[in-house]
């Protein structure tokens, strides 16, 4: 088995209110991509990884890997306008040969071991990918404009978070026939449940929390 993870860290970050983007945001002393890239070049269940850079940022990053002398990285390219374009774009550069792709928010700079062992351990058995989840704790409602239209049944319903886990050659087709639908996904478990995968769900972890405001950085680094 051979795992390459991609680092989807292209985002602007704009709610963070910096001058840079999300992903060289300060938690503590260091660029935010330095804490999940560490994280994902110490596991032993990956083998290589792939960042999606903001425009500009390519090299950056490369500097931070090198800093922290993270030695997977293979490359870091320049991310998309969405989310999915910039996990395609990476994806274009994992090897033929891997047979499992991990895909991270760096947004998300908490990762542990425990998750990804978790999603990559389950593919197989005919799982085509692996996703963790947290169950909601408050009662969910789907608002028109500022009127609630309908209370949701919260049984059965949960968050996911990332890192996800796919069989690589399933992740790649899923790209390549949703062409259209792609921009919009917000991850990449829904293409691949779009393109007929079987998904399982697995437990997640609340401190993976994704940071979106400072409020959120704040938190963060106080579980650091
Ligand atoms: O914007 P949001 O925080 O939901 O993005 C989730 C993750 O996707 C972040 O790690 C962000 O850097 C990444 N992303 C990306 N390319 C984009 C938009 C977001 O890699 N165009």
């Amino acid at each position: 088995m051979s795992v390459w993870a991609i680092l989807a860290a292209a985002g602007s970050g704009e709610r963070l209110g910096l001058d840079r983007p999300k992903a060289f945001a300060p938690l503590n002393d260091r660029p935010l991509v330095a804490e999940p890239l560490e994280r994902l070049d110490a596991s032993e269940w990956v083998d290589g990884i792939v960042i999606a850079a903001p425009p500009e940022w390519e090299e950056p990053c490369i500097l931070v890997a090198e800093e922290i002398a993270a030695s997977k990285v293979a490359k870091a390219v320049t991310g998309g306008e969405t989310r999915s374009e910039s996990v395609r774009a990476a994806l274009a550069e994992v090897p033929d040969d891997a047979t499992v792709v991990l895909v991270h928010d760096a947004a998300r700079p908490l990762i542990t071991n425990e998750v990804i062992e978790r999603v990559v351990t389950t593919l197989g058995d005919g799982w085509d990918g692996a996703v963790p989840v947290l169950p909601i704790a408050d009662t969910v409602k789907r608002l028109e404009g500022e009127a609630v239209a309908e209370t949701l049944d919260r049984v059965g319903l949960v968050t996911a978070q990332t890192p996800q886990a796919f069989v690589a050659d399933v992740l790649r087709d899923a790209f390549s026939t949703l062409q259209r639908s792609v921009t919009k996904s917000t991850d990449c478990a829904s293409l691949v449940e779009a393109n007929g995968g079987r998904v399982r769900a697995v437990e997640g972890d609340p401190r993976m929390l994704k940071v979106t405001t400072p409020a959120d950085l704040g938190l963060v680094a106080s579980w650091l």
